[in-house]
């Protein structure tokens, strides 16, 4: 047996709702304002308002469920959404193995042609490998799946992780990157996905740069918040450009055209992480000249002020 997806189901679920209790509770209101008008007896004022209370509460218990179906619906379009970007997404690369398959399997390739269609092969599959791992780390932690061990971690040693993870990645094209850290800065926050999130940022920095690569962490205090910034002397966003691209699988035109690879998922990884830890990350960019993504996230207090690290799921 096959069941309609869940968006069509709770929109039958809403018209159910509003022919089962709206047109009855309408029907019995109009009841009430009768009895309390032409009621002359204490009965039928009594009963009256007895109908019109009644009234007042399936009303009320009506906005509330359609209050909830509706943040029901629109969850559903959201993973549906994501759903066909994954499924799209997934196509490109898979059309390309199987394009580069044909010539292999048929056998009539040269030495020179065979490696260079290995070497293609091994783009896509790693390009499919990304997509796959981005996928399942953003529906984990937008899920509230992902389990953020929160605890105290020094903005030093956070920068120098993520730098190190950066080095790692970047080996090709090594890329010097200069760091203006106020001393004795600590987050609140899980050590493993705040280091993922900045390691996101430099690499981005890195890949939409031109051959002149400088790329700047700066961290400040800002009251009760931490300040992290990467910035870059890059490529810049289009303004019009610059919300969309933290939805996930969504490329700026100019990243696009320089044919940088990536599946659009890094940013919308950034956000989803920070939004975890109830911080915001935000954009400054000028086309042509360069970017700065900013991370706004809660300050911690030294290790042995405050409370050992803590397990907790959280999302969105
Ligand atoms: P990906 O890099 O895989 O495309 P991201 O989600 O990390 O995915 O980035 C989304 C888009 O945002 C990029 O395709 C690019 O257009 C733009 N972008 C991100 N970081 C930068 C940057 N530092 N400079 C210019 N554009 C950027």
């Amino acid at each position: 047996m096959r069941f309609p997806p869940a968006i069509i189901q709770l929109r039958r679920a809403q018209l159910i709702l509003m022919l089962v209790v709206l047109v009855p509770t309408i029907l019995m209101t109009m009841l009430g304002i009768v009895l309390l008008a032409v009621g002359s007896s204490s009965v039928t004022v009594f009963a009256g308002v007895l109908v019109l209370t009644f009234c007042a509460t399936a009303v009320t218990g009506y906005v509330l469920v359609s209050i909830f179906v509706g943040k029901g619906a629109s969850l559903a379009r959201v993973q549906n959404d994501f759903f066909s970007s994954v499924s799209h997404e997934l196509r490109t690369p898979l059309t390309s193995i199987r394009l580069l398959l044909e010539p292999l399997a048929e056998g009539k390739l040269t030495e020179d042609e065979r490696q260079q269609v290995a070497k293609l092969l091994s783009r896509e599959v790693g390009r499919l490998d990304s997509l796959l791992v981005r996928t399942l780390d953003l529906s984990r932690i937008q899920s509230g799946r992902h389990a953020f061990t929160m605890a105290p971690v020094p903005i030093g040693e956070l920068v120098a992780e993520a730098i190190a993870a950066f080095d790692a990645v970047t080996a090709t094209r090594p890329t010097p990157i200069t760091t203006a850290l106020e001393p004795g800065l600590i987050v609140h926050g899980d050590r493993e996905t705040l280091v993922r999130a900045v390691v996101n940022l430099l690499v981005n920095a890195w890949k939409y740069s031109g051959d002149d690569k400088q790329i700047q962490v700066v961290a400040r205090g800002a009251g009760r918040k931490v300040e992290l910034e990467v910035t870059d002397n890059g490529i810049g966003i289009d303004p019009a450009e610059r919300t969309e691209l933290f939805d996930g699988f969504v490329r700026g035109k100019a990243a696009v055209d320089q044919g940088a690879p990536g599946v659009g998922l890094g940013l919308a990884i950034v956000r989803a992480i920070v939004r975890a830890h109830k911080g915001k990350v935000e954009v400054m960019s000028e086309p042509g000249r360069g970017s700065t993504f900013r991370l706004v996230l809660p300050r911690g207090l030294p290790a042995t002020a405050a409370a050992p690290g803590l397990a907790v799921m959280e999302g969105r």
